[in-house]
Parts: C-alpha cells; sequence; structure tokens
C-alpha cells in the first residue's frame, strides 16, 4: 500500500495505474476510521482494480473551532486497517498541501446546501464541495464512494458532479449501523459509556417514525411524536427532526419518497443520522 503525503506523489500513483487501463475507486474520509468506513473501502477494493483513500480532516468544513481541534486522529490505526482492507494508496495531505493559499472558491449547491446541516453549520458544505472537488482532481477516480450516513452530503457531491460535468460515477452507500442501531461515526469514540448506550435513541425513533408511517400517520402527527421523544429524554439537546424529499432534501408532507433527519447533541458530541421513511425491510 503506497502512502502518498504530497499532490505529486498522488497524481504520478494514479496516472501510473491508469496507463495499464486500471480502473480507480475513490474513499474520501477525514480519518479516524470505523468498521462503517471500512465497510465502504472493501466494497470500493471489489469493484475497482486500485483503491485511493484518503485520509484529511478538512479545517474549511468546520464552522466550529473546538470541534475541530476534538476531530479524532488515529493514522497508525487507520493506516493498519486500510492495508488488511486491500487499499492501494493512501492520501494523507498537510493543510498546506491543500491549501496553500486562503480558499476563496465559493459553490451554488442549488439550495440543497441551504437546509438542516447547511443552515446549522453555515460554510460547512461549501468547505465539503471545495475538498472534494480538490481531491477529484487529484485523485482522478472513476468511481467515488459516499456514506448515506451523510446523507446531504452525498446529495450535494452528486448534483456538484452533475453541474461541473465531471466523469466520476458517485456511489451511494448504506448506513453501517452497531449491533445497538447507532450509526457509526468517529464522533462516537467522544462519547462516554452512557451517552453511548443512551444514543441507540436515535435509530429507535426512527424507527418509531416510520412505524407510524406505515401506520398511516401524516408527516406533521409523525414530526411531533419524534420531536416529543428527543424532548423528553434527558440525555439529548434536539438540534432539527425533519421529514424531507430525498432528491430535493425540502420539507415534504409526502412520505413516498421522504427521508428522516435527525441532529442532536448527546454529552456536547453533536451527532446526525437519516433513515427511509417507507422502509418496510427494517420495520420488524
Ligand atoms: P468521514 O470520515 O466522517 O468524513 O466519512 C467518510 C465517508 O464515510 C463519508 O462518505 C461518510 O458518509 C461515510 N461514513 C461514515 N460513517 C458511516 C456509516 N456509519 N455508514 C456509512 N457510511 C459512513
Amino acid at each position: 500500500m503506497k502512502v502518498c503525503r504530497t499532490i505529486s506523489e498522488m497524481v504520478s500513483f494514479v496516472s501510473d495505474v491508469k496507463i495499464n487501463g486500471s480502473i480507480v475507486g475513490f474513499v474520501p474520509t477525514m480519518g479516524a476510521l470505523h468498521d462503517g468506513h471500512i465497510d465502504i473501502v472493501k466494497r470500493c477494493v471489489r469493484e475497482n482494480d486500485i483503491t485511493v483513500v484518503s485520509l484529511f480532516v478538512n479545517p474549511i468544513q468546520f464552522n466550529n473551532n473546538e470541534d475541530l481541534l476534538k476531530y479524532p486522529r488515529t493514522e497508525s490505526e487507520d493506516l493498519s486497517l486500510l492495508l488488511n482492507a486491500g487499499c492501494s494508496a493512501v492520501f494523507i495531505p498537510s493543510v498546506e498541501e491543500m491549501y496553500p493559499d486562503e480558499e476563496t472558491m465559493i459553490y451554488d449547491l442549488g439550495g440543497l446546501g441551504d437546509v438542516m446541516e447547511g443552515a446549522c453549520r453555515p460554510g460547512h458544505f461549501n468547505g465539503v464541495a471545495v475538498v472534494c472537488h480538490k481531491l477529484f482532481n487529484i485523485v482522478d477516480p472513476d468511481r467515488a464512494y459516499f456514506g448515506e450516513k451523510d446523507f446531504q452530503q452525498l446529495a450535494i457531491i452528486r448534483y456538484m458532479v452533475k453541474d461541473l460535468g465531471l466523469n466520476i460515477e458517485i456511489v451511494p452507500h448504506p448506513i453501517v449501523r452497531n449491533e445497538s442501531g447507532l450509526a457509526m461515526s468517529s464522533r462516537n469514540a467522544r462519547l462516554g459509556k452512557l451517552d453511548l448506550q443512551a444514543a441507540s435513541f436515535i435509530y429507535q425513533v426512527l424507527l418509531v417514525g416510520s412505524k407510524l408511517a406505515n401506520m398511516g400517520k401524516v408527516a406533521s402527527e409523525i414530526e411531533d411524536c419524534c420531536k416529543d421523544m428527543f424532548n423528553l429524554n434527558p440525555y439529548f439537546d434536539l438540534d432539527y427532526f425533519e421529514i424531507a424529499d430525498s432528491n430535493t432534501l425540502k420539507s415534504t408532507s409526502t412520505l413516498d419518497n421522504a427521508r428522516f433527519f435527525v441532529a442532536a447533541y448527546i454529552g456536547g458530541v453533536r451527532l446526525i443520522d437519516n433513515k427511509y421513511v417507507m422502509d418496510r425491510l427494517q420495520m420488524q
């Protein structure tokens, strides 16, 4: 497994492997890898000749400096997990390598970046768009993999790739959850034992929401009920709970193509999750 710390090393690795027609799959991450990331990496390895993973904590997507400073960094563990998963190359640039000058690029994200995470974290999605566009230019992948855990991010990257006419297939990957239903996240490592146990409540609420939808309740009733569940649970400080269309990400009262989106603080850590509303398979 090749470790590249500069753009020129990464570019020359990819141009070498592309000479013989290899298909390159790419998994961008901020490191502190967990089973959710590794599931995506293993899929990428299965579906492509070459798998490139980036480990880069992107400062310009953090609107809260404390969150940036507390973001877990576990490079040597990440490297051994990636080696075992069959990754071909890892890109670990420094901040100076990615941003030699102050970043000024502003992307039009077609309104997808103004709601939910975008409304709560001003500038976040512009930072995501900037770093993904740069990484796409450097790694030049045929396919790039993004988790549905960050569903709004996935929608924005799809929009950007289409808008800019980039020749990259964006591949969505389902949310990987632990045995209690909690969506895996690098931020979970910051939770104490009790908060970690309590955090699985997020998925329980999403399941209740789907159950209510299947019972014929309308969106406003479901939303009220789910918000009440969070507000009555002393562990949680709810940021938002929304029912939004899976394509436009706009609030909707039509449940056919809708998803639940939630962001909540627990023990000072902000967690996000989402779920397709009418998903009968997960209702057992
Ligand atoms: P991050 O390092 O948090 O930026 O995540 C890197 C990629 O892994 C993103 O596309 C995330 O959506 C994806 N990801 C993170 N956690 C999960 C999870 N539990 N299930 C599926 N994808 C995930």
